[in-house]
């Protein structure tokens, strides 16, 4: 029985692990990251520059980008560049694109990752702030995609989404940010079956992940709730991988693919159990 036990799970452990994942396929790989000024891009862009990638990293803080520039450069990227820019500018997303491709010669991989800030709290009716946010975290991806898929398509190149369990499950507090996160999985989605019905060379990968331990998201959920955070730089990885071996979707933890399933299946229990995470006033 225990060797039985003992070949499911490694059986198991080999499926969850996905596709194999060679860190040597992204010498010289030209690719665009959002959002990595801080947080999970940050730990994207130092995992690329050990690989020998040539980089451009965009976000606001022109200041801040300028040093993880640096830090990619002594990591031993072949060639990074920051611009900065900000998504909520509806010229904005284009303008990195061109940036981008033009500095590379081309593109191989989109990183769509870049959120703006958003309230941890009961939603209180600020229509603007959440226009405001779908302009970020939704349509500045969209903008993004599109103009880049020409060039991707000359690549063979990839497109990479990151999403969030609020984009498959509701969650109190976070309603613009689950609204974007929705739409972004229901956008890309439909793109992922556009394009293969096109023959398209491009692929796009949608990441789901749980709770990151990133300093913007730790601040949020600060005595909300004491649920396990998973460090950004593991998520950074299972990120790329996802690109790089060209999968259509990941969950990171991993069993956030599970817990989604279960949601579905028993969403009368998974409420109760998703109020119960949480500690707050009644209002
Ligand atoms: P962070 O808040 O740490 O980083 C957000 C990044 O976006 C920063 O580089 C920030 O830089 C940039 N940014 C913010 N506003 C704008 C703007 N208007 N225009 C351009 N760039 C902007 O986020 P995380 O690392 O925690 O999250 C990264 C991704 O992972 C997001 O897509 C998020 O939804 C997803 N995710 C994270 C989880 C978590 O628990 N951390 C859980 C599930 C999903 P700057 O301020 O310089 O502009």
């Amino acid at each position: 029985l225990s060797a039985v036990v003992g070949i499911s799970a490694a059986l198991f452990a080999l499926y969850m692990s996905g596709p194999t994942f060679s860190v040597e396929s992204l010498k010289g790989a030209r690719i665009l990251v959002t959002g990595a000024s801080t947080g999970i891009g940050e730990q994207i862009a130092y995992h690329l520059a050990k690989t020998g990638a040539q980089i451009v990293i965009t976000a606001r803080r022109g200041n801040v980008l300028e040093q993880v520039v640096e830090k990619c450069l002594a990591l031993g990227a072949q060639k990074a560049m920051y611009i900065p820019a900000d998504m909520s500018v509806a010229s904005d997303p284009e303008k990195v694109v061109r940036f981008a491709v033009e500095q590379l010669g081309g593109l191989d991989y989109l990183i769509l990752n870049h959120i703006g800030p958003s309230p941890f709290a009961f939603w209180d009716g600020d229509v603007e702030h959440t226009r405001w946010l779908m302009q970020v975290n939704f349509l500045s991806y969209v903008q993004m995609a599109w103009k880049a898929i020409p060039t991707l398509e000359g690549s063979k190149g990839s497109i990479i989404v990151v999403s969030s369990m609020l984009g498959r499950m509701c969650s109190p507090f976070v309603g613009p940010y689950s609204a974007t996160k929705f739409a972004l999985n229901g956008f890309f989605g439909t793109m992922q079956h556009e394009l293969a019905m096109k023959k398209s060379n491009v692929t796009v990968s949608i990441c789901t992940l749980g709770l990151i331990d990133t300093d913007s998201a730790m601040e949020k959920v600060r005595g909300y709730t004491n649920m396990t955070a998973y460090p950004a730089s593991d998520a950074a990885l299972q990120i790329i991988k996802a690109g790089v071996t060209r999968q259509s979707e990941i969950f990171y933890p991993w069993f956030t693919y599970y817990l989604l399933n279960v949601k579905d299946w028993f969403p009368y229990l998974s409420d109760t159990v998703i109020r119960g995470f949480y500690s707050y006033e009644a209002q």
